[in-house]
């Protein structure tokens, strides 16, 4: 027998109450009984995305989100920055040049965040830019963007700030409406505790103007008729009801723990990592600027970081992800976001404390377990 422990930044584990409402029989989407379930998930979400506004559901991976926030904003031609630290940076670069949009790219060093300064200024030499996007948490290099600088930049202007919070909404305090974030988009596999399957997209009084204009091709993400089908209690297209069923139930354990306290249990998760990083002597990849999703760390010297993930995974059973591009081979992720708690991050530290033994490089097995313990028990009466 091998238990199975899931400690990837996404997907992410799911609790057993939405497990079991997911098993159930599926209901038609055009019912009473559908519409009461939707319009209650709808309303848990604007607590959890921090807004009024409407938070759109769309049957997709995050990406999908992210592409229409693009298509329904924007028209060919329009100018942008887009920060890129990262795949997930890389990722809107991707989708805008895919819809004629120019972009003025911001590379940041991968683990860092990056210089509101260096935003600013492209801002003010051009003022025809129509939009800055940016990952709140970068998940591939485990940085967090300081997206609140950001929106104090974009606030007076003719600009949208478009947050990709797909690892941070749910797991750090991202209030969109009282910092000014335009549009903010999330995705089910991640803090939300759920499978793949839904993206969420959230939208400011500002961005719907834009909306009114944007000429970008469209026509699945149309989220002008989502929203209005959204008053309805209802989506344009069939939803996917038994993760929107599973979404209720999972808004609902964060609606009962509390936002602060979700924020508070993944800072504690996180810097119990961290300090287990540091007793381990295993390297910090974004120091300076850490996202409380997930923390990478630098494998040692002589450990190949593509065996470690493997052999965490198949032979202890414990996924954690590894590095892509340039980093591939080089570092851990370790994610501790969504439905996570204490003794999955045992779990996580004395898992890697063993594969590394294993893997021959010399450390005392359990000095990270007990460096995060110390952390860990601030959590308890
Ligand atoms: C997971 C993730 C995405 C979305 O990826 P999908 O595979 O489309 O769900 C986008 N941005 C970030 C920061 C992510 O972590």
């Amino acid at each position: 027998m091998k238990k199975r422990y899931l400690l990837a930044p996404g997907p992410t584990p799911v609790p057993e109450s939405a497990l079991l409402a997911m098993a159930a029989p599926v209901i038609h989407h055009r019912t009473p009984q559908f519409s009461e379930i939707f319009k209650e998930t709808a309303e848990l979400l604007k607590y959890v995305f921090q807004t009024k506004q409407d938070v759109l559901i769309l049957a997709a991976s995050g990406t999908g989100a992210m592409e229409g926030s693009i298509t329904n904003l924007f028209s060919p031609g329009d100018e942008v920055i887009v920060v890129n630290g990262g795949k997930f940076g890389e990722r809107w670069a991707k989708i805008s040049e895919a819809y004629g949009l120019k972009v003025n790219m911001i590379t940041v060093e991968w683990g860092k965040a990056v210089d509101p300064a260096a935003v600013k200024k492209i801002l003010d030499e051009k003022p025809g830019i129509k939009a800055v996007m940016v990952q709140a948490s970068e998940t591939s290099t485990c940085a967090a963007h300081p997206v609140k600088e950001l929106a104090a930049l974009t606030k007076d202007r003719d600009c949208l700030l478009i947050v990709d919070g797909i690892t941070a909404v749910g797991v750090f305090d991202l209030p969109m409406d009282a910092w000014g974030i335009d549009v903010l988009v999330s995705g089910s596999q991640k803090a939300f505790m759920l499978p793949p399957g839904l993206a969420f997209a959230a939208l400011s009084e500002k961005a719907w103007k834009f909306q009114e204009t944007a000429k970008c091709p469209r026509f699945y993400f149309d989220f002008k008729k989502e929203r209005k089908n959204l008053k309805d209690n209802t989506t344009a297209y069939t939803p996917a009801v038994s993760l929107i069923i599973g979404l209720g139930e999972a808004l609902k354990m964060i609606k009962e723990e509390g936002l602060q306290n979700v924020f508070a249990r993944h800072d504690r998760l996180a810097r119990s990592v961290k300090a287990a990083a540091k007793a381990m002597n295993l390297k910090l990849l974004a120091p300076d600027a850490p996202s409380n999703a997930a923390t990478g760390v630098y494998v040692p010297e002589g450990v190949d970081g593509g065996k470690l993930v493997k052999y965490l995974r198949d032979e202890m059973g414990v996924t954690m992800a590894g590095g892509q591009d340039h980093l591939k081979g080089k570092i851990l992720r370790i994610a501790h976001l969504g439905y996570v708690d204490t003794f999955d991050i045992i779990v996580a530290i004395a898992s890697i404390e063993m594969a590394l033994t294993k893997l021959g490089h010399k450390a005392e097995l359990g000095k990270g377990v007990a460096a995060a313990q110390q952390i860990l028990l601030e959590g308890y009466k």
